[in-house]
């Protein structure tokens, strides 16, 4: 009895600690982007600094978001073909880091790849697998080399009637630096942005300790991590085959859309994470890699200064850049850590 009462008083007394040294953390849940939005912010004045992010959040996805009649980013898709649209700054600076990532990858990461996403329409109302003369047909719609940006006047064209952009594969990236920047401007030191699965850790949690960010077990629901990543004003993006999909003649079939084929990416991946200190190139990375696979995907990966991968395969393996290091700790050993991947 005495000793069940001494440790009831000595977890209090931790819990009284922890208490003391942690500042209180405010945390919302909203609907951004398509998808919930969390944001979790340490210190004072956190409420005020959340309407502020997602108020910001509302804003960009106003500009950018496809699936939104009234956004800048229809604007062009309605004009594809016909004429060139003025754009904001910002959406312009967005198209052209996507349309860099569209040439480093090879093509693999494609903003141009609307019209694919629409037929296919995976997280929409009505998915469907599409014949193949269907996909024939919009594939050569799918080319970010036909979007063009004039420079001098802030105005982008698509070449061609049918074209559509769809930056579901970066826009969350680019909101995420940008809440991130905008909690800095305010003097938020501490805070946690989850923009579903795009996350942002702003300073560290407390006291010069990192955030451990899970990694989501792709084999397992939502909230069973595969390990744990440690990290300071960092973002970490995770691109899986959970995300998004639909099942149909007892396959799935999910988002990440491979612009060669036309079909949802098969190539043994469940799931990309990239580790960065820009959420917009981690997201693009995530996508880009998913779709190069393996092999090339950790080389594009090694060729980037400050950028680290953590790729997962059907065969429980998990695939390490170079430079994960110390940071990421697997939770147990259901999945074989590979960290040299042959290139031959
Ligand atoms: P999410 O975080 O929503 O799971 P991802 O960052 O993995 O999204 O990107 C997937 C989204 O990007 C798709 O829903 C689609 O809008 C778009 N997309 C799909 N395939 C590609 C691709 N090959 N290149 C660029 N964007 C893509
Ligand atoms: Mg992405």
């Amino acid at each position: 009895m005495i000793r069940r009462v001494c440790v009831i008083c000595i977890v209090t007394l931790l819990a009284a600690g922890c208490a003391l040294i942690r500042p209180p953390s405010t945390r919302r849940t909203e609907l951004v982007f398509d998808t919930p939005c969390t944001v979790t912010v340490f210190g004072r004045n956190a409420n005020r600094a959340i309407d502020a992010v997602f108020e910001e959040m509302r804003r960009i996805d106003r500009i950018m978001n496809a699936y939104d009649r009234s956004s800048v980013v229809s604007e062009l898709n309605e004009a594809a073909g016909r004429a060139p649209v003025s754009v904001p700054e910002e959406l312009f600076r967005v198209i052209e880091t996507g349309l860099a990532f569209g040439e480093v990858t090879d093509g693999a990461f494609d903003i141009s790849i609307g019209p694919l996403v629409a037929l296919w329409d995976i997280g929409g109302e009505s998915p469907r697998v599409p014949s193949a003369t269907e996909i024939e047909d919009v594939l050569d719609l799918v080319n970010y080399r036909d979007v063009l940006l004039l420079d001098y006047q802030r105005q982008v064209l698509l070449k061609r009637a049918g074209m559509r952009i769809d930056l579901g594969g970066i826009a969350k990236g680019y909101g995420a630096d940008r809440a991130a920047e905008l909690l800095h401007e305010i003097g938020v030191e501490s805070a946690l942005l989850d923009f579903g699965g795009n996350i942002y850790a702003v300073g560290s949690k407390a006291q010069d300790r990192p955030w451990r960010i899970g990694i989501q077990d792709p084999f397992e629901p939502r909230g069973n991590y595969l390990g744990v990543l440690s990290i300071a004003d960092t973002s970490v993006v995770t691109s899986g085959t959970y995300e998004r999909y639909f099942e149909a003649n007892g396959k799935r079939y999910h988002h990440i859309l491979d612009p060669s084929t036309g079909y949802p990416v098969d190539n043994g991946l469940m799931s990309v994470t990239i580790i960065a200190s820009s959420s917009m190139t981690a997201d693009a990375l995530a996508t880009g890699v998913f779709v190069l696979g393996i092999v090339d995907g950790l080389a594009l990966v090694e060729a980037f200064d400050g950028v680290e991968a953590i790729l997962v395969d059907e065969n429980r393996r998990l695939y390490l850049s170079s430079g994960v290091g110390e940071r990421f700790v697997p939770s147990d050993d259901r999945f074989t850590v590979v960290d040299r991947v042959k290139t031959e």
